[in-house]
């Protein structure tokens, strides 16, 4: 037994050895020598401050590149550089503002080792679609970003923190915080878990990010959920070009690649379409309910594995040929087949004041604009799934909330329309708003009953209209694709317009208008597109 403990004993010695010799060579190798400054108190933290001590000591005694210096708080370098908490380190205070308030023991020693290397090399190691981000970033970034030694996650978002320090020190600044040495500083921010983000006071991230979403949180100043690779080629060649990420388009992504096309999706504005803006989806499949949003992250994320994204550039032209020619406000793309997922947009209600006061109290979003009319009168008009279902969000957010339906039932489902009830939410059937009114902001509505024909004046705060959405068909009349009576695209059941190489799927081709539908439909029409292209009969 003695044996065999000896033999373990010296065994863990070789390895800790060889760890250190490695580690020795590691720091060695760095071009340039650095100094970390420790401030610390006695009486203050003091076993924060002995493994402070501990960690950056056995560092500095590897290699001649890392140097300790330790200082009292009452130093005049702890004043230079606005010290007051123990254990403070500063990390090569001369040419970068990284601090660490804390030990940066336990899981945070690897962040360490990293921070000392990115210092050491002066690089901040940002992959090259960080730093078209970090590119956009013209003003200062001040990051605190609070951590706990327990926790696996936090190194992560510190070595995204100290890059972006190494790489923009004017701009940026990082003050790594142990919420264990500094609970004060958590209770502060109202900080529930670690690690999080906040950057000029505002928080950014809650959990540990993938670097090159940290940048872009960091850059559009609040979390976001995915990452689009920016791609500067001018002329792009595909099989299939998707044209809107609605459920339609993004799911003919995942399909059209996985059958061995080459494609790609072009949004002009938000991935998602509607969906990104539904407060609640209860109805597909797999999800009893999920947040609009969170449904489209997923499936953005989905797609992202294997269909480039192109967001923020419209198709402004597509030209027939050969191969069709799709042009954008960024580039051209070279394609064998187009397909129009272009969705649809909410429709108008065409009265006086709606399009003035749009923004202004008038709106066709309650996720978006819903929490701002907490406590105070809304309309809702409409009377189908999108009106019930924002009448039931704004109810629940705390809107009191009246609903404007110009027949005496609803269309919505069966399910959603007996919430309204049952929740207590007046509806006022058979009216008609035939102008909303206020100065510089919305304040009553002229209702009109088309049972009695007598007219009423309503005091609201808001006006939310869901009355449906119009199909988005400004591409097709430009190139010749028919469309239906109610203005949809004529399609067959390949999803195949009248001009050949032209296909449609989702909102803008009519029919149900489901989450569920759009994706069959996306579905469906990329392994038509997959089996024409793919036959030897193909041609255009
Ligand atoms: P919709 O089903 O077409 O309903 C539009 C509603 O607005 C109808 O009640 C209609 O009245 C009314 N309306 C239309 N034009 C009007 C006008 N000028 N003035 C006053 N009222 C007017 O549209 P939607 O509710 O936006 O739904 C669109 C599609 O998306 C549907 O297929 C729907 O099922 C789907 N959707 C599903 C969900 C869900 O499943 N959770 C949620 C949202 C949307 P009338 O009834 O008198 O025609």
């Amino acid at each position: 037994m003695a044996r065999e403990s000896r033999v373990a004993e010296r065994s863990e010695e070789m390895v800790s050895e060889e760890l250190a010799a490695r580690l020795a060579a590691l720091l060695d190798g760095l071009p340039h020598k650095f100094t970390i400054y420790l401030f610390t108190k006695k009486g203050e933290n003091d076993a924060f401050n002995d493994a402070a001590r501990n960690v950056i000591s056995a560092f500095s005694e590897l290699s001649g590149k890392v140097r300790l210096e330790e200082h009292g708080l009452d130093h005049e370098l702890a004043k230079k550089w606005n010290v007051q908490r123990s254990p403070t380190i500063l990390l090569d205070p001369e040419n970068y503002r990284i601090r660490w308030l804390g030990a940066p023991a336990g899981q945070e020693a690897q962040a360490f080792l990293q921070a000392i290397l990115l210092i050491g090399s002066r690089q901040g190691g940002l992959s090259d679609q960080s730093l078209k981000v970090m590119e956009k970033i013209d003003s200062s970034r001040d990051v605190k970003l609070f951590v706990s030694i327990t926790c696996p996650y936090c190194p992560q978002q510190v070595v995204n923190a100290i890059k972006v320090a190494v790489e923009k020190p004017k701009m940026v600044s990082v003050e790594i915080v142990d919420t264990m040495a500094n609970q004060d500083l958590a209770v502060k921010y109202g900080v529930q878990g670690v690690p999080q983000t906040f950057v000029n006071g505002k928080l950014i991230a809650s959990g540990a990010q993938p670097e090159e979403l940290f940048v872009l949180s960091l850059q559009k100043m609040e979390q976001q959920t995915y990452f689009i690779p920016d791609i500067d080629a001018e002329v792009v060649e595909k099989d299939l070009v998707i044209v809107g990420g609605g459920p339609a388009g993004l799911t003919a992504g995942i399909y059209g690649v996985r059958s061995g096309l080459n494609a790609c999706i072009i949004e002009r504005g938000t991935l998602g379409g509607q969906v990104a803006l539904t407060p609640v989806v209860e109805n597909y499949t797999g999800f009893t309910m999920v947040g609009g949003k969170a449904l489209v992250d997923l499936m953005v994320n989905h797609a992202l594995r294997y269909v480039q994204i192109f967001q923020n550039e419209a198709v402004m032209d597509i030209q027939l040929g050969e191969r069709f020619t799709v042009t954008t406000s960024r580039r051209r793309f070279m394609t064998k087949a187009v397909l129009l997922a272009t969705g649809a947009s909410p429709r108008r209600l065409n009265v006086p004041g709606e399009s003035r006061l749009t923004g202004l109290g008038v709106s066709y979003c309650s996720t978006c604009d819903g929490p701002m009319f907490k406590g105070k009168s809304v309309i809702v008009v409409g009377g189908g799934d999108s009106a019930v279902t924002e009448a039931l969000h704004l109810h629940n957010i705390g809107v009191k909330v009246t609903m404007v339906h110009r027949r005496d039932q609803f269309r919505a489902q069966e399910h959603l329309s007996k919430q309204i009830s049952t929740l207590g939410i007046p509806v006022l059937w058979n009216m008609e708003v035939r102008e909303i009114r206020g100065e510089d902001r919305v304040k009553e509505v002229l209702l009109h009953n088309n049972k009695s024909g007598k007219d009423m004046v309503v005091k609201v705060d808001g006006v939310f209209i869901a009355i449906g959405y119009d199909p988005q068909t400004e591409l097709t009349k430009k190139i010749g694709v028919e469309l239906t009576e109610n203005g949809f695209i004529k399609h067959d059941s390949h999803h195949r317009t009248n001009v050949p190489g032209i296909y449609s799927a989702g909102d803008v081709e009519g029919g149900f208008m489901q989450i569920v539908t759009a994706v069959g439909q996306g579905a469906e029409a990329a392994l038509s597109i997959f089996e024409e292209l793919s036959s030897p009969y193909w041609k255009r």
